[in-house]
């Protein structure tokens, strides 16, 4: 098993936390470098699996040229050195919810397509060139529309995580200060990145490639995150106020738990989406194991015993 990194010594620390680190071999690569990326798929791989990414709306908004060369140009040069080195590997290419519109009701493989934010576009850019190098060439490739995924493997730059992490070091000490959030009415459909793990690996089994959809097809928002978690730790989380003047104290002490600062928010946040998994369930036989609080529960025992 060949894992890239942009760095050749990478910190390994989540690969160490899942026991595979010792399974992986680390190949350096530079973004979108199409030799070294055709000299790799030249390997003749049963499988890749196209996760890399610049993965954060916050990051693709801050960087949006460096956005489109890491999620469009790096995934082309993936789909031609497959084409042109080794046709019969099979590829996943990692796509998200937020290359979809948000409607009534939950969103499937074939719901209609919105961009709000750089990295929406690039995600859904190459989703589409996956479809066409699929059609064109006859290639076994599968974009995947991941809604949340959600893990102990998770930094504080995602709200989960940044949620989880201050919740545990407050609950580490009575006079740990409180911290901000953005937008806590904001809603995701949340799932533990395990179970798409699963589904994700199960999605390059099947006799055809087609995109599947993986999700919950449930809607919670940044509060209920927080508050779930905020639960599980012990505190009683009640809310005040509303917009940016909201905050939330732990009503057995009076303690200020969290304030609301508005620059965490989005120029566009949209309405919420859940996900439709329906085909995944009917063609891959995929369920998810790990409900919301479970999930929230083993991100506690982790950042809890950092
Ligand atoms: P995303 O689903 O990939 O955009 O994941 P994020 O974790 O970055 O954001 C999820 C939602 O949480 C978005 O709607 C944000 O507006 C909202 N949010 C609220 N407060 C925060 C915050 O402090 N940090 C981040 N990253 N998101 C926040």
């Amino acid at each position: 098993m060949h894992g890239t990194s942009r760095t050749s010594a990478p910190d390994m620390w989540r690969l160490r936390h899942l026991g595979v680190a010792d399974r992986v071999e680390i190949i350096a690569l530079g973004g979108d470098d199409s030799a070294a990326i055709s000299d790799i798929a030249e390997n003749g791989y049963d499988r890749i699996y196209h996760l890399a990414a610049e993965s954060s709306v916050a990051s693709s908004l801050k960087n949006p040229a460096e956005t489109v060369r890491a999620n469009i140009l790096q995934t082309t040069e993936w789909l031609t050195a497959i084409r042109d080195r080794s046709p019969q590997t099979r590829f996943f290419n990692a796509a998200s919810s937020e290359i979809l519109a948000a409607g009534p009701g939950i969103l499937d493989e074939n719901a209609p397509r919105l961009a709000n934010n750089p990295y929406a576009v690039t995600k859904s850019a190459a989703m589409n060139m996956c479809r066409v190098f699929r059609e064109s060439f006859d290639l076994y490739v599968v974009t995947g529309i991941l809604f949340n995924h959600e893990s102990e493997l998770r930094d504080a730059r995602f709200v989960t995580g940044k949620i989880i992490s201050n919740l545990c070091r407050m609950a580490g000490g009575k006079s740990e200060p409180s911290f901000e959030l953005g937008n806590v009415d904001a809603e995701r459909d949340f799932s533990h990145a395990q179970d798409f793990a699963a589904g994700i690996a199960a999605s390059l089994t099947a006799d055809t490639a087609q995109d599947y959809v993986f999700a919950s097809g449930t809607l919670s928002s940044v509060r209920d995150f927080f508050n779930a978690a905020a639960r599980q730790l012990g505190f009683d989380p009640t809310w005040s106020g509303k917009g940016t003047d909201a905050k939330c104290v732990d009503n057995l002490t009076g303690r200020v738990l969290v304030t609301i600062n508005p620059k965490f928010y989005r120029p566009i946040d949209e309405a919420g989406k859940a996900g439709n998994p329906g085909r995944a369930t009917a063609v891959l036989n995929w369920t998810r194991d790990i409900d919301f609080e479970a999930m929230i529960a083993r991100m506690i025992a982790f950042y809890g015993n950092k």
